[in-house]
């Protein structure tokens, strides 16, 4: 039985106590603590495990590239650890697990980085190429980034209301585009991507780049939480994956597949399982590669729903930078861990079948399983 850890130390020491486990099956098995530059006691912890006799499967499991998503993300993790684990073949497997890529994010229960920067839309070469994208975002200022102070729940819920109100006139899905594709001009605004790769971006890239290149096929999973449906995860496949999300759910036996596209997601850049599907299948076209992102809903996804998580995510990234009242900071932690860490046993208990199942599938689709 494996619980959602309460803190970002609580988790990362579970996560470093697996490495004993690993080392049993896996000689060699070694842990990186990189620190961030500015702030030695947040690390981005890295478990390598290589294959014993032959690198034949590469499995990459990363979690809190969005900060707070860690948490469910670490405790996925650990359940991989207790379950999966044993049914791995340490001679022609090897394992790199990562407590999280944005450890300030985790720490701080949010979902940006220190520069609060979404690192999800920073896997990018050419930021001054970005600039113009998401054209609409300034004129959706009002109701993404109201600048100035919050002042009480109530007043803030009827603000936000009236404003969604009026910007729905250019169409529910035009909103959905502006909020959620990413920008890369406001550096206090929603979604922001950066004006240069981050740190972490740059760490992550090295570690994983360097870790694919011995390895004939590779599988990277990458946890996150807040989209989709509240009971069911979605399984979401980066725009380069050439299966359709249709195939992809047969071979995998899962019931939820998305594909990153206006149709079936929204478009966005810079994100990470592209970024790295891309890079193996352009760098190494005889590698087996298969790259996705575990989205555990959390508030649902009807149209009530997603205005809600728009609520959230945007007032809680006005408080951060113009503050507000006690009041406000009281609610708006409740909101937001709802949205990314919910607290009711329950859908943990179905996240974790979700996990499972999708473990099964991929795994033993891509023949990961000891026979
Ligand atoms: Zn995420």
């Amino acid at each position: 039985m494996t619980d959602i850890p309460a803190t970002y130390e609580s988790s990362r020491d579970q996560f470093r106590a697996a490495l004993a486990s690993l080392s049993n099956r896996w000689a060699g098995s070694r842990l990186l603590s990189h620190s961030l530059a500015d702030n030695s006691d947040l690390t981005i912890d890295v478990i390598s495990a290589d294959a014993t006799r032959d690198k034949q499967k590469l499995l990459i499991l990363t979690t809190g590239l969005h900060g707070i998503e860690g948490y469910v993300g670490a405790a996925v993790l650990q359940l991989f650890i207790e379950e999966y684990l044993p049914r791995l073949d340490p001679e022609t497997t090897g394992l790199l697990r990562v407590h999280p890529i944005n450890a300030y994010g985790m720490k701080h229960r949010t979902r940006v980085n220190k520069n609060s920067v979404d690192l999800n839309r920073n896997f990018e070469e050419n930021f001054d190429s970005l600039k113009p994208l998401n054209s609409y975002y300034e004129s959706l200022a009002h109701l993404l980034n109201p600048a100035r102070p919050l002042i009480n729940p109530f007043y803030e819920k009827l603000a936000f209301a009236r404003n969604v109100l009026k910007a729905l006139p250019k169409g529910a899905s035009h909103i959905r585009e502006a909020a959620l594709m990413g920008q890369y001009r406001v550096h206090n605004g929603m979604y922001f991507g950066g004006f240069e790769p981050q740190a972490e971006t740059k760490f992550i890239q090295k570690i994983v780049g360097d870790a694919v290149s011995d390895y004939a096929q590779i599988v990277l999973l990458d946890i996150h939480t807040g989209y989709g449906p509240r009971w069911q995860m979605t399984l979401v496949n980066p725009p380069s994956e050439k299966q359709t999300a249709k195939e992809t759910a047969t071979r995998f036996n899962v019931p939820l597949v998305a594909g990153v596209n206006p149709d079936e997601f929204y478009t966005i850049h810079g994100d990470m399982v592209e970024y790295f599907h891309k890079m193996v299948a352009s760098k190494y076209p005889d590698k087996k590669v298969y790259a996705g992102a575990f989205e555990f809903g959390t508030y649902g996804e009807s149209l009530l729903q997603g205005i809600h998580s728009l609520q959230t995510t945007a007032l809680e990234n006005t408080l951060r930078w113009f503050g507000g009242s006690d009041a406000m900071h009281t609610w708006m932690k409740r909101e937001y861990n709802e949205l990314f860490v919910p607290a009711n046993p329950k859908w943990w208990q179905k996240a974790q079948a979700d996990a499972r199942q999708a473990f099964d599938g991929i795994l033993s689709a891509e023949e990961y399983f000891k026979e």
